[in-house]
C-alpha cells in the first residue's frame, strides 16, 4: 500500500484507513450472522461493545451488551476483537486496531496490573499510581535470564544490554504526558543496567543516587505532576568488555528558568528551596540568614509550600548524602547553599517609585543587605545594578534609572542567572564523578527522559474544562488563560525532530526483519512530518530564520512578527495565520497548535545583563567568579562574537537539539511511551478520554495505523501448525512451512494478505481473526 512516491502521506494514510474500512464494511453480514462483537459509540462518546442485530447499510440496530438496542449510524461503528485476543500483550496482534480496541486492551491490562504492553517495537507503561509487585531482584534476575519474556522496562534494558554487547550503541527514548511516568522508568531502566553492569568501579552506585541531586534541584510539584521534571536528560552509561559500567556522562536541556521566580497557584518552585527551608541545621540557617519558607516572596506567591506525604527535611538529609558520594566538598555544598538563600533573599528585594515616571530606587532594608552578604559584594553596588542601566553616549557611560517594570526584571534576572548557572554547575561535578573519561570504550546506553508535546488551548471560560494540558513554563496571563508561546514552540519542536527519528527506526526495524525473513516486500512509504519541519527550519524562509531576522530589527513587534510569518509561511501546508491579532498555528504531528506571537522576539533575544555579568565577578564568590567567566567566555570573546553573542535562544536551542539527534542517529532507539491513566495522579483509575488523548498525541496511534500496512501478526511456521492444522482436508506434513503454506491455500486467505518467510508466516492484520473464527466453528 504504498503511495507511489508521491510523497503525499495524507493519501497514504487516508488509502489504508479507507481500504481497513471497506475490509470491514464487506464484513458487516457475517459479523451479524456469526454474532460477532463489535464497538458502537453512543450518544455520550463512550464506545459500547455489542451485537448487530440487522443493518440498513447507512445504520444499524446494536443491541450492546447491557441488554439495551440502540440505533446508531454505521460510522459509529467499529469491529471488536475475538475474545483470545482480549489483553493480548503486544497491540500488534489485534486483529481490528482500532481506537475503542487499543483502548479497550490496555485498559483490561492496566485492571490487572499489567502496566507495560507493546505496540510493535514500541513499549507502552501507563502510569499505576501505586506499588506494583513487578519490579526487585527475583523480577530482575527472570528477566537476566530470558525466564520472563511479558512485556516490561527491564526486558528492554535487557534487549538494549544484549544488543551494546554485540556492539550496537544503544538509547532508551522516554516519551509522554507529564505526570506518565518518564523519569520513573528510566530509574527502572538504569536500576536494571546498575544491577547487570554492577560491581566494578564503584560508579554503578553512584548513578542513580545522581538522581536525588537532579530532582532536587531540577524538579517541582506542578499542578499535574508532584515531582515534575524541568528539564530534559540524557545519561549515557558506558560498559567495559565484560559489560561492567565504567563511567557515565549526564546532559541536560533547557532547565526552565521562569519557574524560580514566577509560580502558577498551587504550584511549587524548585524542590531544593524547600529542602532548606526545612532541612538546613541551626547552624547554617544562622550562617545563611535563613527563615521558613513562607517567609520568601519567591515561594509564598502560589499558595503552596509542601507537598502531602513528602518530608522536605528528610529529603534535604537524603541529598546531603548524595552531595557526599558525588564528592562536592563540603566547602562546595555551603557555598551552594548560600547561593540558593541568595535567591529567595532577592525576591524579597523591593523598589520604591521615586519620580512620576515609575522610576525606583532598591528599598535598602535586610533583604538587599542579606543577598549582597551571601553574594560576598557590596550592598551599595548591588542596589545601583538592580536599579540603573549603563547607557554609552560617545566616550562616556551613563546611568539611566530603571522603571519599576525594568528593575523587577533586572532582579529576577539575576535570580535566575545565579540559579541556572548553579544547576549547570552541579551537572559538571556530578559528570566529573562519573567520568568516562579515557574508560570511554564505545559500548554504551544512553537513557533520555524529554518533555513531551505541549499544547493549552486558549479557550474561553465556558470551556475550560476541557483544556488539556501537558506542562507549563509559560507566562500566565490570567490564572485560567494560558498561550502557546515560544517555550511551547521549542518544546514542540523538538517533539517534533523526535517523532521523525521515531518513524524512521519504526520502519527501518520493521523493514529488516522482512528483508531477513526472506520475504517479498514492498517498500512502504511512512508518514513523514518532513513539510512541517520544513516549516521551522528551512533556510531562509522557515520560522526559526524569521524568528531570528525579526529579533535583529529593533522596530519589529509581535505583531509585524505575525505578519512577516502569514506573509512568508502560508504556502505551507502545517502553517495558518489567524486573520487577526498575533496567533498563527502549526498543524504538528500530534495535532494542530495555535500560538501567539507575544513574547517571542524578547524571549529570543534574551539579553544578557553585561553589568549583571560584571556584578558576578565583582563578588568574593568562587562560584559566581566562576559562572561569570562561563557567560563571559560564551558571550564577550572576540572571536565569538559573530557567533555566540548574536546566537539567538532559538538558534542555541536548534544547534542543541541537532547535537542530540545526531547522537541519536548513530545509535539504536528503543522508544518507551509513558501513558499518564488519569490527571489526578490516582491508582486504578483509567480515564479513557485521557489516555486517547495521549495515544493520539504521542503517536501511538500512529503506530497502529501504520502497523495496517505491514504483516503485523507473525507466527512460526510450527506455531500455525499446531494451531490450525488439524483443520486442514490434506494429510498434516511434516514440514511446519508447508504445512503453513497448505493452510492459507485451503482458507482462500488472498496473497496479498500473508506472506510465508523462512521462519515465520506474515499476515496482515485481521487475518488471524478469521482463522480463528473458522477454528472456533468447526
Ligand atoms: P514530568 O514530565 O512531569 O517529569 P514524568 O513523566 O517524568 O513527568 P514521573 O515523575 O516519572 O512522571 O511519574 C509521576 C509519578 O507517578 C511518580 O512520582 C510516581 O508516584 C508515579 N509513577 C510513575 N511510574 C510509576 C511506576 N512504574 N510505579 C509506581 N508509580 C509510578
Ligand atoms: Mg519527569
Amino acid at each position: 500500500i504504498s503511495p507511489e512516491g508521491e510523497g503525499k502521506e495524507k493519501d497514504w494514510n487516508e488509502r489504508t484507513e479507507q481500504i481497513a474500512e471497506l475490509e470491514w464494511v464487506n464484513n458487516v453480514e457475517y459479523f451479524i450472522t456469526k454474532k460477532l462483537c463489535v464497538w458502537c459509540r453512543v450518544g455520550n462518546g463512550q464506545w459500547h461493545l455489542g451485537k448487530i442485530q440487522s443493518s440498513t447499510g447507512e445504520a444499524a440496530c446494536v443491541a450492546l451488551s447491557n441488554t439495551e438496542v440502540v440505533e446508531v449510524s454505521m460510522k459509529e461503528i467499529l469491529p471488536a476483537n475475538p475474545e483470545i485476543l482480549e489483553g493480548v500483550d503486544d497491540l500488534i496482534q489485534l486483529s481490528y486496531l482500532n481506537e475503542p480496541s487499543v483502548l479497550y486492551n490496555l485498559r483490561i491490562r492496566y485492571s490487572q496490573d499489567l502496566i507495560y504492553s507493546k505496540a510493535g517495537p514500541v513499549l507502552i507503561a501507563v502510569n499505576p499510581f501505586k506499588k506494583v509487585q513487578i519490579y526487585g531482584n527475583e523480577i530482575r534476575s527472570a528477566y537476566q535470564k530470558k525466564a520472563l519474556v511479558a512485556p516490561h522496562v527491564y526486558a528492554v534494558a535487557d534487549a538494549a544490554f544484549d544488543k551494546m554487547m554485540r556492539g550496537e550503541s544503544i538509547n532508551h527514548l522516554h516519551d509522554g504526558e507529564s505526570g506518565a511516568g518518564k523519569t520513573e522508568t528510566a530509574k527502572y531502566a538504569m536500576q536494571y543496567l546498575e544491577a547487570l553492569g554492577g560491581g566494578n568501579f564503584g560508579v554503578d552506585n553512584e548513578i542513580l543516587k545522581t538522581n536525588c541531586i537532579l530532582e532536587a534541584f531540577g524538579n517541582a510539584k506542578t499542578s499535574r505532576n508532584d515531582n515534575s521534571s524541568r528539564f530534559g536528560k540524557l545519561m549515557e552509561i558506558h560498559f567495559n568488555a565484560k559489560g561492567k559500567i565504567c563511567g557515565a556522562k549526564l546532559e541536560t536541556f533547557s532547565l526552565e528558568q521562569s519557574r524560580v521566580v514566577q509560580l502558577s497557584n498551587g504550584e511549587r518552585s524548585y524542590h531544593i528551596f524547600y529542602e532548606l527551608c526545612a532541612g538546613a541545621s541551626p547552624i547554617l540557617k544562622e550562617r545563611l540568614n535563613l527563615k521558613e519558607a513562607s517567609e520568601y516572596n519567591y515561594l509564598n506567591q502560589s499558595n503552596c509550600l509542601t507537598i502531602d506525604r513528602i518530608d522536605d527535611a528528610q529529603k534535604f538529609h537524603k541529598l546531603m548524602e548524595a552531595f557526599n558520594i558525588v564528592q562536592i566538598p563540603e566547602e562546595y555544598q555551603e557555598r551552594a547553599f548560600a547561593l540558593l538563600a541568595a535567591v529567595l533573599w532577592l525576591g524579597n528585594v523591593s523598589f520604591e517609585v521615586i519620580d512620576n515616571e515609575n522610576h525606583v530606587d532598591v528599598v535598602a532594608d535586610e533583604a538587599v543587605t542579606n543577598v549582597a552578604m551571601l553574594m560576598g559584594c557590596n550592598p551599595e553596588e548591588l542596589m545601583v545594578v538592580l536599579s540603573t542601566c549603563k547607557l554609552q553616549a560617545g566616550k562616556d557611560c551613563i546611568a539611566k534609572k530603571l522603571t519599576l517594570r525594568q528593575a523587577t526584571d533586572m532582579r529576577d534576572s539575576l535570580a535566575k542567572i545565579i540559579y541556572a548557572s548553579l544547576f549547570n554547575w552541579l551537572i559538571e561535578q556530578i559528570n566529573t564523578s562519573l567520568e568516562v573519561g579515557k574508560l570511554r570504550t564505545g559500548r554504551s546506553i544512553s537513557i533520555l527522559d524529554i518533555y513531551g508535546f505541549e499544547s493549552f488551548k486558549v479557550c474561553n471560560l465556558a470551556l475550560v474544562l476541557l483544556v488539556f494540558i501537558s506542562f507549563d513554563c509559560v507566562m500566565i496571563q490570567s490564572p485560567l488563560f494560558q498561550n502557546n508561546s515560544f517555550e511551547q514552540f521549542c518544546i514542540n519542536y523538538a517533539n517534533e525532530r523526535l517523532q521523525q527519528h521515531f518513524n524512521r527506526h519504526l520502519f527501518k526495524l520493521e523493514q529488516e526483519e522482512y528483508e531477513g525473513d526472506g520475504i517479498d516486500w514492498t517498500k512502504v512509504e511512512f508518514k513523514d512530518n518532513q513539510e512541517c519541519l520544513d516549516l521551522i527550519e528551512k533556510k531562509p524562509i522557515g520560522l526559526v530564520s524569521l524568528l531570528d531576522e525579526e529579533s535583529n530589527f529593533p522596530k519589529a513587534t509581535d505583531t509585524t512578527f505575525a505578519n512577516k510569518l502569514q506573509h512568508h509561511l502560508k504556502s505551507n501546508s502545517c502553517f495558518r495565520g489567524e486573520k487577526r491579532g498575533r496567533g498563527f498555528r502549526i498543524n504538528h504531528y500530534a495535532g494542530e497548535v495555535l500560538y501567539d506571537t507575544n513574547g517571542f522576539l524578547e524571549k529570543n533575544r534574551d539579553p544578557l545583563h553585561v553589568d549583571l555579568i560584571q556584578l558576578l565577578s565583582s563578588c568574593k564568590c568562587q562560584l559566581l567568579n566562576l559562572f561569570s567567566s562561563n557567560m563571559h567566555d560564551k558571550s564577550l570573546k572576540p572571536a565569538n562574537l559573530s557567533e555566540s553573542m548574536n546566537q539567538s535562544v532559538i538558534t542555541k536551542f536548534k544547534s542543541q537539539l541537532f547535537k542530540l539527534m545526531n547522537k541519536l542517529e548513530d545509535t539504536t532507539p528503543h522508544f518507551i511511551r509513558c501513558i499518564k491513566p488519569n490527571s489526578n495522579q490516582l491508582p486504578g483509575v483509567y480515564e479513557e478520554n485521557h489516555v486517547l488523548q495521549q495515544l493520539r498525541c504521542c503517536g501511538v496511534l500512529e503506530i497502529v495505523r501504520i502497523s495496517r500496512s505491514g504483516y503485523h501478526t507473525r507466527m512460526t511456521h510450527q506455531d500455525l501448525a499446531t494451531r490450525y492444522g488439524f483443520l486442514l482436508d490434506t494429510k498434516l506434513s511434516q514440514d511446519p512451512l508447508s504445512t503453513s503454506d497448505s493452510i492459507m491455500k485451503q482458507f482462500n486467505l488472498p496473497p496479498e494478505m500473508y506472506q510465508v518467510g523462512y521462519r515465520k508466516i506474515y499476515l496482515r492484520t485481521g487475518q488471524i481473526g478469521l482463522l480463528e473464527e473458522r477454528r472456533e466453528y468447526v
